[in-house]
């Protein structure tokens, strides 16, 4: 996917990615449950700098995860959707959510993470990778 564009559902932020998702996951974290409303959110992890917002700006919600690190996400202040998280401590990478995409289908999980918070009815692929919290390569 040489690049991508996508938004929120109101249309009041859109971007433009050129970057090739170094990871591609489901993010089983509470975080992610309270952002998306569901089990977990889907996400591709690319360098920053090849994200570029053409239209408006996510507003950040900060927390503090396990490890003591500040994790940003941005969210469309007018809809809600959930675009992209930032952990600053490694601002060199950005977690886009897949269904901001504009075209989501091409995308495919390699792995999950936070899976020590999976819901017990929330369904993982065995054939996955596993993360029982963050992302951690293999
Ligand atoms: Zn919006
Ligand atoms: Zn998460």
């Amino acid at each position: 996917m040489a690049e991508f564009t996508g938004g929120c559902a109101c249309q009041a932020i859109r971007y433009v990615c050129t970057g090739t998702p170094k990871v591609s996951v489901l993010c089983h974290c509470r975080d992610c449950q309270h952002a998306s409303g569901s089990a977990c959110i889907a996400a591709v992890i690319v360098d920053s700098t090849t994200l570029r917002f053409t239209t408006g700006e996510p507003q950040y919600y900060a927390t503090q995860t396990d490890e003591g690190h500040t994790k940003r996400q941005g969210f469309c202040p007018e809809c809600g959707s959930p675009l992209v998280v930032r952990i600053t401590e490694s601002s060199r990478i950005v977690a886009i959510t897949v269904g901001s995409f504009d075209d989501p289908s091409w995308f495919r999980p390699t792995a999950d993470m936070w899976v020590s918070k999976a819901q017990p009815w929330d369904y993982l692929d065995p054939t996955r990778e596993q993360h029982p919290t963050a992302y951690q390569r293999r």
